[in-house]
């Protein structure tokens, strides 16, 4: 999206050293995760210790924006401001550690043709910000699947 007066109002994270790189990563379309360089394990959400093996020795790494669609509601309340109505609240996992669980938006996918297991891929949707931007990632159906 780039014409920002179409972007829905959200209530952004509050970024932390430890959050920035996953809530910034969408400026150059990276979803990014924590991850421990000595077991390869995602670590998410972020933790200064890997919870497989104990590690402190994380790094950032991209992972592929492809996940699947674990299950996922539609929302016809607006229980706050946010998206137009109604809209999909999904719960994805990533295909590099299914572990890596997000809650997020499908977007771009008519209600009707919405399966659980279809395979996804991250968009990001901008926002800017005084404290510092955000970029939301979403997920829509990945046409190359
Ligand atoms: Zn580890």
């Amino acid at each position: 999206m780039s014409d920002t007066a179409e972007v829905p109002f959200r209530i952004l994270p509050k970024l932390t050293d430890r959050n920035r790189e996953f809530w910034q990563g969408g400026e150059r379309g990276e979803l990014r995760f924590w991850r421990c360089q000595d077991c390869q394990y995602f670590v998410h959400p972020p933790s200064p210790i890997c919870p497989m093996c104990h590690s402190k020795n994380l790094a950032v790494e991209a992972v592929s924006g492809r996940a699947t669609l674990t299950t996922y509601s539609i929302n016809h309340q607006a229980w706050m401001p946010g998206p137009e109505l109604p809209y999909v609240v999904a719960i994805i996992e990533i295909v590099e550690q299914p572990s890596v669980r997000l809650t997020t938006n499908l977007v771009h996918c008519p209600h009707d043709e919405i399966r659980i297991g279809m395979r996804l891929r991250v968009t990001f949707e901008h926002h800017p910000d005084p404290e510092g931007d955000v970029w939301i990632p979403l997920f829509e159906p990945d046409p190359e699947a």
